[in-house]
């Protein structure tokens, strides 16, 4: 480790050696080198930095050069890296033994802080957001006897092969990239995804009810459910327009219909409550995730007490996990929900609008076109000046300005989502000292954006 921890004056080198090594090696025994494909860095282009430690709102890697996080483990981290208290709960939990395969007291309790914050009445517990939306739609369609299921373009459920249809985050990522280099032409589903499993998914585009109204007049009687995030986070953040998700309750119930609002992302974020706790409306089922897990792998799904009772071992639904509602997990989830008070989500709020009015005024200095889109606390800046409402106009932004964007905020030690579809996210933690590196990054990566956008006549 020869680097200084800081960029100092100006920036890190463009070589990250340790980081290079290591993505060299991973690639020979990991597919594309990495466990999750946004993680590979190829809408942006490069080497993915390998981290080897994180400290409130800091992350270090390989080089041992620190960035400002601006990811927080795509959103669980609201309490930034390593909170002692967090950590000393995992400590605390694995001493008395990692997993026993039983009902433990941690779960009941991580699911009865989730009760008192959420619409929910009962919580199954499971290990990531992925297994939380397939159960809550495997249980919609047990309690309707219907098949069908209306999602929307650029919302990502998790890599559930029923919801992998026109989905956001890494497939959006991967279909714009593939976009650009001209390998493929169109956004694909995923190889491997029947057309038995996606023949039943509608896709709809996102904030318009009109069409959510005509294929219910259509099929609703085949409609087991809607599935929706609670705000779109996973192509980038587009906020559901006012009554979106309210008039997708009474669409789905006056066709006995269920709807379920995905908060893998929102939730336990955006308020103490998640997105319900901003914007109550009448959903059926919920779905939690990363925050909930304080970073371990916990997730949940929820819902009116009658419907959870159709779910194994109480109803006929079959759902099960080896690891559900494992101890560590549930402590780490546990600690950072009794730490989230209410002093945090203003924390968290307050950030979010400095971060994003920092970003936007180094942009609109640089004259580079761009869309701050918010909701609730999370946001993203889309490099476009069209407004940004669904997936269509999400996909209007110039990818090769945000990858320059990105790269010059990475070689000045801040680390945003390496991918122009995802949501900034801000923690709670981010200090003076954070913020100042930040600002001081902005103006040379705003103007690296505003060079692209000039060569592509923008
Ligand atoms: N739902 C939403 C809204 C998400 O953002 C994600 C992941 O980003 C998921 C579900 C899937 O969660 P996981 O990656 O834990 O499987």
């Amino acid at each position: 480790m020869t680097e200084t921890h800081t960029p100092g004056s100006d920036r890190y080198p463009a070589a990250a050696p340790a980081s290079e090594a290591l993505f060299d090696r991973a690639r020979t025994i990991v597919p594309g080198g990495v466990n999750s494909p946004v993680r590979a860095f190829r809408a942006v282009g490069g080497t993915p930095r390998f981290m080897v430690r994180g400290t409130g709102p800091w992350l270090f890697d390989a080089d041992g050069r620190r960035y400002v996080d601006l990811v927080c483990s795509w959103g669980p981290l609201i309490l930034g890296h390593a909170h002692p208290e967090i950590v000393a709960a995992v400590q605390q939990a694995a001493a008395a033994g990692t997993s026993f395969g039983t009902p433990t007291p941690g779960e009941v309790e991580l699911a009865a802080e989730i009760v008192a914050r959420t619409p929910v009445e009962q919580v199954r517990l499971v290990n990531s957001g992925t297994e939380a939306t397939m159960s809550a739609i495997r249980l919609a369609r047990g309690c309707t006897g219907r098949s069908k299921i209306v999602k929307f373009a650029g919302c990502y459920h998790g890599h559930v092969d029923a919801l992998l249809a026109a989905a956001g985050s890494g497939v959006a990522t991967l279909a714009a990239a593939a976009e650009a280099s001209g390998e493929l032409g169109a956004l694909p589903d995923s190889p491997g995804v029947t057309g038995a499993a996606a023949g039943d998914t509608i896709v709809l585009p996102y904030n318009d009810l009109a069409a959510v109204e005509a294929v219910f007049a259509a099929e609703g009687q085949h409609i087991a459910a809607i599935i929706t995030e609670a705000a779109a986070g996973n192509m980038g953040v587009v906020a559901p327009r006012d009554g979106f998700n309210a008039g997708l309750a009474s669409i789905a119930h006056a066709y006995g219909a269920l709807l379920i609002v995905d908060e893998v992302m929102t939730g336990f974020r955006v308020s103490r409550g998640g997105w319900a706790g901003r914007e109550p409306v009448d959903a059926d089922l919920y779905t939690y995730g990363k925050v909930m897990g304080g970073g371990l792998p916990a997730a949940a799904f929820g819902g009116r007490a009658e419907l959870m009772a159709q779910l194994a071992p109480s109803g006929p639904v079959y759902q099960a996990g080896t690891l559900s509602g494992n101890p560590l997990a549930c402590a780490a989830g546990l600690a950072t929900l009794r730490l989230a008070d209410e002093a945090v989500y203003r924390r968290l709020d307050e950030n979010a609008a400095l971060v994003s009015r920092l970003a936007t005024e180094a942009l609109t200095a640089a004259g580079v076109p761009h869309r701050l889109s918010y909701a609730g606390n999370m946001f993203s800046i889309f490099f476009t000046d069209a407004e940004v409402y669904d997936y269509d106009t999400a996909r209007t932004q110039d990818g090769d300005a945000f990858k320059a964007f990105f790269h010059e905020m990475l070689a000045r030690g801040v680390y945003l989502p390496p991918s122009a579809f995802e949501a900034w996210f801000v923690s709670a933690v981010l200090d003076d000292e954070a913020l100042a590196q930040i600002e001081a990054a902005l103006p040379a990566a705003a103007a690296a954006a505003a060079a692209v956008g000039a060569r592509h006549g923008g």
